[in-house]
């Protein structure tokens, strides 16, 4: 009988499956070896407002494989997230990024900074998610308020009670919430007045589509409203045309990240930015 099991599961081996599972546990050996040897690194975008003032920059993870070269993490996140390496990545990110907005301080040009950073559920669903940021912030002796963490619709409604609880602890530590790809989820009214939010990040579903498709300017629109009567401050994601900002900009949209003002660059290139734009400013 014992033998008749076995055959029939040999009957569902399939050679193509079996090379998916080998290539994802590769994925997972190397993941957690780039962990290890520090391969990861952040690049930051800038985020300006309509009169192209450099407010903050988004932290976006890279992977600096030794033979692949630069890697997006459309590649690995999904991986890192099946596999909970997300969790160790995460902290990583979150660590990186507090050390950096401390250093800052110590930069004029870099000072009032905000820095966003990406957070993803199975990171946000630790049960002392609070307490962590509220640690490597104190560590690494970071402004909370310069904190910005970009949660989804999805990862907040999940689960809506315990996301508010750890929302408002981190709030009153001064960490501020972006709702990232605002519009691809729930977007009910009711829980968005629950939730301790500072800003609605447009997705650039939307902005693509505007000027091209009614419904999306519409959206757009909507949003931009939404954002106004929650007195929240909206920034649109994935800006690469003069036009889609002034789409934007007569819509009353806040704040502008994209390929238009810049694509996502490592450290360096960025403060070299802040500091240009910080010195035209003033001229
Ligand atoms: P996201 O947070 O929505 O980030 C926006 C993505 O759009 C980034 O892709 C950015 O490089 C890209 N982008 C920026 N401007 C433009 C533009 O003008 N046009 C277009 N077409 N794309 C633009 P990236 O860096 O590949 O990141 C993809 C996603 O990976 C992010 O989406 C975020 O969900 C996730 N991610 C990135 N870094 C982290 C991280 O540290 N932790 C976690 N959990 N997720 C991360
Ligand atoms: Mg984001
Ligand atoms: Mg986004
Ligand atoms: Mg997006």
């Amino acid at each position: 009988q014992a033998k008749s099991a076995r055959g029939n599961a040999l009957c569902f081996f399939d050679p193509q499956m079996q090379a998916a599972i080998n290539q994802r546990a590769l994925w997972e050996s190397e993941l957690q070896t780039a962990l290890a040897e520090e391969q990861f690194t952040l690049y930051y975008q800038i985020q300006v407002t309509a009169d192209h003032r450099i407010v903050g920059a988004e932290a976006l993870l890279r992977w600096r494989h030794p033979q692949r070269g630069l890697i997006a993490p459309g590649e690995f996140i999904a991986v890192a997230e099946d596999c909970g390496l997300i969790v160790p990545l995460g902290l990583w990110v979150l660590r990186t990024a507090c050390r950096q907005l401390a250093r800052w301080q110590h930069e004029p040009a870099c000072a009032g900074l905000q820095l966003s950073i990406n957070v993803s559920a199975r990171q946000f669903r630790q049960s002392d998610f609070a307490d962590i940021v509220i640690r490597e912030i104190r560590e690494a002796g970071a402004p909370a308020h310069l904190l910005k963490l970009e949660l989804t619709e999805s990862l907040m409604i999940d689960h809506v009670d315990d996301s508010i609880a750890k929302m408002y602890l981190l709030r009153t530590q001064g960490v501020r919430f972006s709702v990232d790809d605002f519009g691809t989820g729930y977007s009910s009214l009711a829980y968005l007045t629950r939730l301790p939010l500072h800003q609605l990040k447009i997705d650039q579903s939307f902005v693509r589509n505007l000027g091209v498709r009614a419904g999306d300017d519409a959206i757009v629109q909507t949003i931009i409203g939404m954002a106004r009567t929650l007195e929240l401050e909206v920034i649109a994601e994935g800006v690469e045309t003069e036009a889609q900002r002034e789409f934007l900009g007569s819509y009353g949209c806040d704040l502008y990240q994209g390929y238009l003002f810049s694509p996502p660059v490592p450290l360096v290139d960025l403060q070299a930015m802040v500091i240009k734009s910080a010195s035209t400013v003033r001229a």
